[in-house]
């Protein structure tokens, strides 16, 4: 059983991450999406906000689950059985974050990181985005999946 974590403030969960979701599924029997708190970020939108909606996102994909957790990520793989960390990328600053994390990670708890490239018409999509829209009352629902429009 392949099994990876999708660690992530997800604050809000965007066309982008669902992408690198649903292409995860062809690689690992089952994602746990891990909602983190994330000391160092504000959140905009609820954490059980957060959690209810992308529940709802994959009610009937029974090979994921959403959760919270407030451990570090590692602990979090650990906690599910998961050997893997799921992360997408989208530009060289993501590549310089993601390759500290995946080598602390590795170093760690033994978890291998496994990348995927955001697809190009995902590329400029990012949380901070639809936080920004949504803030100045703007249509978001090109940037988040069909539900949470
Ligand atoms: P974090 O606060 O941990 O960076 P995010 O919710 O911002 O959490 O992102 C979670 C993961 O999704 C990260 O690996 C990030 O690079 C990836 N991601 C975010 N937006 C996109 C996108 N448009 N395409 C592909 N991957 C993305």
């Amino acid at each position: 059983m392949k099994r990876a974590i999708f660690p992530g403030s997800f604050d809000p969960f965007t066309l982008g991450h669902y992408d690198i979701v649903l292409r995860g599924l062809d690689l690992f029997d089952e994602i746990i999406i891990g909602i983190g708190r994330n000391s160092t970020k504000k959140e905009t939108f609820p954490i059980r906000e957060r959690l209810t909606a992308i529940q709802k996102i994959f009610a009937n994909e029974p090979r994921i689950k959403v959760v919270m957790y407030d451990s570090l990520t590692v602990d979090f793989a650990h906690e599910y059985e998961a050997q893997f960390i799921l992360r997408g990328i989208r530009c060289m600053q993501d590549f310089e974050y993601e390759r500290n994390m995946a080598e602390a990670n590795k170093q760690l708890g033994n978890v291998e990181t496994i990348l995927l490239y955001t697809r190009p018409e995902y590329a400029h999509i990012s949380s901070t985005l639809v936080r920004d829209l949504y803030s100045y009352d703007k249509d978001v629902s090109a940037f988040v999946p069909n539900h949470l429009k």
